[in-house]
């Protein structure tokens, strides 16, 4: 008699099984699949902001591409892109960067994850402030790490951070402006978050991506600060700032003595990032003094509008962003239920704040990030059907 053989069971590794999908990106493709069903939905829940790329950003790829870099290129970035982002840098921060410490990335997002891969290994841990952006927690397990999250909603706690640091701590992700509660970090704050990782002997990974829509606080820089640049690796992105979501742009700006090593991870993983998406990039940076104050302009005349009729409404608290183009409000009830009527009832699709962590409940992060049209439209609905449950 044949013998029945039972095929070995595959298996899907741990580190992919165990991190939680994206809850902004699913958000963005359950609207997607309603509006492909027919459903009229106004979109508040992406931090994708609805701004064209500049046309002379584009021609900048496409002339690019038609000259013939088609091609590999170099795996730390094209030196006149990283040229531009370390005046850049300078510009903003005053800090001045060699352009072999800045690492060319497909967006913030792979920056981040290239950033946690060089400095932390398994069974290390990283402080997360919470509520924070979705994606720090699972970028932190894909290297084997344990995400921390170490809840403090609208300030930095700093003795909650200090009382969360063990032996295996690493690293503390710092993110300001943060996403999703529009705060800019103040300069005690970021002190005492230098302060703390310096005497711990923690990395700090920064991630500055709305940094250029800061409104009338000063953004504060830890690599400014004394004992900050050693510790200190910048995630950025070209994304936010100058409307270039899909181009997948974004950078490291790392203290001397990583990026030789960093880029063996780029050289075994992505090679490089395609050199026209980089020379577009390089236009841009070009255009940024002409750009960003519109840009401003545009989101601050969104968030008065948004604050003004949100005010009015019944158990809902909105507080003004001191940055980008988040508003975090407040609300007197069940944060998902409230989102999920609000896409469900009206076609308003917002974010829950407890989808950036268990502090973040009790508040929704709505993204001015549709048309003035639609922000007028959705505020009418939101405005008229209320939270109530
Ligand atoms: N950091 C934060 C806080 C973000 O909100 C985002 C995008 N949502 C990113 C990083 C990454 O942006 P990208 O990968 O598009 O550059």
């Amino acid at each position: 008699m044949e013998k029945a053989v039972t095929a070995p069971t595959l298996a899907i590794a741990e580190r992919f099984r165990s991190i939680k999908p994206s809850a902004t990106v699913e958000m963005s493709e359950r609207v997607r699949g309603a509006r492909a069903a027919g459903r009229e939905i106004i979109g508040m829940s992406s931090g994708d902001p609805n701004l064209p790329t500049d046309p002379r950003i584009i021609e900048a790829a496409e002339r690019s591409m038609r000259t013939g870099a088609t091609h590999y290129g170099s795996s730390s970035g094209e030196r006149v892109l990283r040229d531009a982002i370390v005046r850049r840098e300078q510009q903003r921060s005053g800090v001045t960067y060699s352009a072999d410490d800045i690492i060319v990335t497909p967006g913030g997002k792979f920056a981040l994850l290239a950033a946690l891969m060089g400095t932390i290994g398994t069974g290390d841990e990283v402080l997360i402030p919470q509520p924070g952006w979705v994606s720090y927690g699972p970028c932190v397990r894909l290297c084997g790490g344990t995400a921390v999250p170490v809840d403090m909603l609208d300030h930095i706690d700093i003795r909650k951070l200090e009382s969360a640091v063990t032996r295996a701590t690493r690293a503390i992700i710092v993110n300001s402006p943060v996403n999703p509660t529009g705060r800019v970090l103040s300069s005690d704050e970021m002190e005492e978050l230098v302060a703390l990782a310096r005497d711990r002997g923690l990395w700090i990974v920064f991630d500055q991506v709305y940094a250029d829509m800061v409104y009338d606080k000063p953004m504060v820089y830890p690599q400014a600060l004394s004992n900050g640049f050693e510790r200190t690796l910048v995630v950025d992105s070209f994304s936010k700032s100058f409307g270039m979501t899909g181009w997948r742009l974004g950078y490291l700006a790392l203290p001397p003595g990583i990026a030789k090593s960093a880029v063996k991870f780029i050289q075994h993983s992505i090679y490089c990032g395609p050199t026209f998406i980089q020379m577009a990039g390089v236009k841009a940076l070009d255009l940024g003094d002409e750009l960003l104050p519109k840009f401003h302009a545009l989101f601050r005349g969104r968030i008065d509008v948004a604050c003004a009729a949100l005010e009015s409404m019944e158990g809902l608290t909105c507080t003004k962003p001191d940055a980008g183009f988040f508003l975090f409000p407040r609300v007197d009830g069940d944060d998902v239920a409230i989102a999920r009527r609000w896409l469900d009832e009206l076609n308003v699709a917002v974010m829950p704040g407890s989808a950036f962590g268990s502090s973040g409940a009790g508040h929704l992060r709505m993204s001015l990030s549709c048309s003035n049209e639609e922000l007028t439209t959705a505020l009418e609905r939101v405005a008229g059907a209320g939270i109530g449950e």
